[in-house]
């Protein structure tokens, strides 16, 4: 097993795109991460059909460790109550536990205001559970300061979340910069940073439209010079990718969560180019 490197896949919503999605499961066993986590659409009430089963599937099929990623901004307390009901007969007891983001077409539900308190509610009523919590190297985008940003996730792991896996970034001083002022917050949790290799100019344009991502000028002449090499990109993409957990890993990081996009072969690429350090007898994950 490769101790600090963790895959996140997502359920896609149809039948064929989740057969699709076991055969993609079957390569990333063999490259031997840590855990695979599982995404859940927010404001979807089928979490029993799509995160659960993926779940099921990594945990009892794969024999590997899972986490089910949980918004709950639109679960009600029952609705939680079955969801864990329904991980603990299949022995997952590892969730990551979010708000979800606000989407303008539902009314959020009143149960789960914010991540914090579906923790301390699991905690409360299924303590069996590790809990996770998601955090935001740039601070999260309805944030008015990185000051009120810690401080609420300060409550989160004091409400139980044992560790934090990061959103996504391309510039890795701002993870690291986050990093300290965690550590100034007295956050002890341990970080595990979310890399995303971008892979295609699709991804790169969603990138750039949805979030706030920094994109530092090394990633943006990538992005303009092989704009329309598809190839090219994919091979910077991915050497983008590696450069950033080289570096990470070096700086000994908690952990690098690999956002795979369902991609087995983009897994396949960063393992073969990363394992090494994963593997080294320096590495802070070798117990
Ligand atoms: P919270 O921790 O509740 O924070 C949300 C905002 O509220 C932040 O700005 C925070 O500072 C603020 N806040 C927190 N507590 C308080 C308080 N007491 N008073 C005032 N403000 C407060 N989304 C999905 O729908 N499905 C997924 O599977 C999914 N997986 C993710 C995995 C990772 C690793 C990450 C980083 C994000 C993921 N998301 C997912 C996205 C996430 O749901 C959104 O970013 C969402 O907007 C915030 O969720 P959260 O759990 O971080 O919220």
């Amino acid at each position: 097993m490769l101790k600090g490197l963790s895959f996140e896949v997502f359920p896609p919503n149809t039948t064929i795109g989740l057969n699709k999605l076991f055969e993609t499961l079957q390569e990333l066993e063999r490259l031997q991460p840590e855990f695979i986590s599982v995404t859940c659409s927010n404001g979807t009430n089928n979490v029993a059909e799509t995160t659960v089963k993926v779940a099921s599937y990594i945990h009892q099929e794969l024999n590997i460790s899972t986490i089910a990623h949980l918004p709950a901004t639109y679960l009600s307390r029952q609705e939680v109550d079955e969801v864990l009901s329904q991980l603990d007969k299949l022995g997952i007891h590892q969730v990551l536990a979010l708000r979800g983001d606000i989407l303008p077409q539902l009314t959020p539900k009143t149960d789960f205001q914010y991540a914090s308190e579906l923790t301390s509610y699991i905690k409360q009523v299924a303590p069996q559970f590790d809990l996770s919590g998601a955090c935001y190297p740039e601070i999260h985008p309805e944030s008015i300061s990185r000051l009120s940003d810690i401080k609420h996730l300060k409550k989160k792991v004091e409400a139980g979340c044992h560790q934090l896996i990061s959103q996504l970034f391309l510039d890795n001083d701002c993870f690291y910069h986050f990093q300290e002022a965690c550590e100034l917050a007295e956050i002890g949790a341990p970080i595990i940073a979310g890399i995303m290799p971008i892979v295609n100019r699709n991804q790169a344009l969603r990138l750039l439209k949805t979030t706030k991502t920094k994109l530092p000028r090394k990633f943006l002449a990538i992005l303009e010079k092989y704009e329309h090499d598809p190839i090219a990109l994919r091979a910077a993409g991915l050497a983008y990718a590696v450069d950033q957990i080289v570096d990470l890993v070096t700086q000994d990081v908690s952990g690098i969560h690999l956002y795979t996009m369902n991609d087995a072969k983009v897994a396949q690429h960063i393992v073969t180019n990363t394992q090494s350090l994963f593997t080294s007898k320096t590495a802070s994950f070798v117990v």
